[in-house]
C-alpha cells in the first residue's frame, strides 16, 4: 500500500518539475518554511499566500501550501508575528504547515503557466514568446506562450469565451481594438505581460492576452499596432490572480503523479479561495 511522502520527497518532485534555476534572478522561489523530515498527507495549491489562503490551508490540516506567489521577496530582517507577513509564518510553522513557492521557474517550464492559461483557451501548437535562454535544448521553455485557435474568432466573442474560461473577478475582462476584428493567433502571458510587446509582435499574433496592462505600455502598444494593416496585436487585459489559477490543477496532477511513480499517495487540492484583491466595480457614469 502506497504510504504519505516527507516533505523532503515532495520538494524531489517538484524540483523535477520546475527546477528552482529556472527562475529569474530576482526571484525567490524554493522552501520558505517547513521541515524536510515531516510527513505530507495533504497539499493545498495557491496562487497568492495571503492570510485567507493560509486559513484554508490550516482548516483542511494541509501539512504543505504550494503557492506560486512569493510570499517573501525581498530580504526581511524579522518575521515576527506584529508584521502581516510575519503572522502567516508562525501560523504555518505552529500548525505544522511548510509552505514552497514555485513562480518564475513555474512560468518556464513547460507545461507551465502560462500554457495552462493557453489550454483552457483552446490553443494549440504553443511555443515560448521568449525561450528560456538558460536551457539551449529545450525549446519548449520559457516565457510566456504563443498558439493557434482551431478556427478565427471575432476579437468580442474571443474575450468572451476567455471570461467564461477564468474563475470571475471584479475586473471582468478588458479589450482593445475593434471587436469585429478576426483573430486566430493568440499569445498570452500569465501574470503581468507588459514587459513582452516586442516578443508579442515578433510572434506574429492577432491578439495578447494578460494582465496588469498598465496605460502607457498599453496605450503605445496600440498606437504602434495601429500602425499595421490588421491593427494587431489587440489586448485582452485579465485579473493576475485569474490569469494563472488555471496552472494550479495541472501542477497539483503532476505532483499526484510523481510521486506516485514512487511508491507515495498525497492529497493535492487546488484552493478556491478568490484572493484578485479587488472587491467592487463601480459602474462609470451612464453605463
Ligand atoms: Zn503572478
Amino acid at each position: 500500500m502506497a504510504t504519505a511522502p516527507v516533505l523532503a520527497e515532495v520538494l524531489e518532485v517538484l524540483e523535477a518539475m520546475h527546477p528552482a534555476r529556472w527562475a529569474q534572478p530576482w526571484d525567490a522561489v524554493g522552501l520558505v518554511c517547513g521541515d524536510p523530515a515531516r510527513t505530507v498527507r495533504r497539499v493545498l495549491l495557491a496562487v497568492d499566500p495571503v492570510e485567507a489562503v493560509v486559513d484554508e490551508a490550516l482548516d483542511s490540516g494541509a501539512d504543505l501550501l504550494l503557492v506560486h506567489h512569493p510570499l517573501l521577496l525581498r530580504p526581511v530582517t524579522s518575521v515576527a508575528a506584529t508584521t502581516a507577513k510575519g503572522r502567516l509564518v508562525h501560523r504555518l510553522i505552529e500548525a505544522g504547515c511548510a509552505l514552497h513557492v514555485a513562480h518564475t521557474n513555474a512560468d518556464a517550464a513547460a507545461p507551465g503557466v502560462s500554457d495552462a492559461l493557453a489550454r483552457v483557451l483552446d490553443l494549440d501548437h504553443l511555443v515560448p514568446l521568449e525561450p528560456l535562454a538558460a536551457e539551449p535544448g529545450r525549446p519548449e521553455l520559457g516565457i510566456g506562450r504563443v498558439g493557434t485557435l482551431p478556427a478565427p474568432e471575432r476579437l468580442a466573442d474571443f474575450a468572451d469565451r476567455v471570461a467564461q474560461a477564468l474563475p470571475a473577478t471584479e475586473q471582468g475582462v478588458r479589450v482593445s481594438g475593434d471587436p469585429d476584428a478576426l483573430v486566430q493567433r493568440v499569445a498570452v502571458c500569465g501574470g503581468s505581460g507588459d514587459s513582452l510587446f516586442a516578443q508579442v509582435r515578433a510572434s506574429g499574433a492577432d491578439v495578447f492576452v494578460t494582465a496588469d496592462l498598465r496605460h502607457h505600455p498599453a496605450s503605445e502598444a496600440r498606437e504602434t499596432a495601429a500602425l499595421g494593416d490588421a491593427g494587431a496585436p489587440h489586448l485582452v487585459d485579465v485579473a493576475h490572480w485569474a490569469s494563472e489559477w488555471p496552472w494550479l490543477a495541472g501542477c497539483a496532477d503532476r505532483l499526484v503523479t510523481g510521486l506516485a511513480a514512487r511508491g507515495r499517495t498525497v492529497g493535492a487540492h487546488v484552493s478556491t479561495t478568490r484572493t484578485d484583491p479587488w472587491a467592487l466595480r463601480v459602474p462609470s457614469r451612464g453605463e
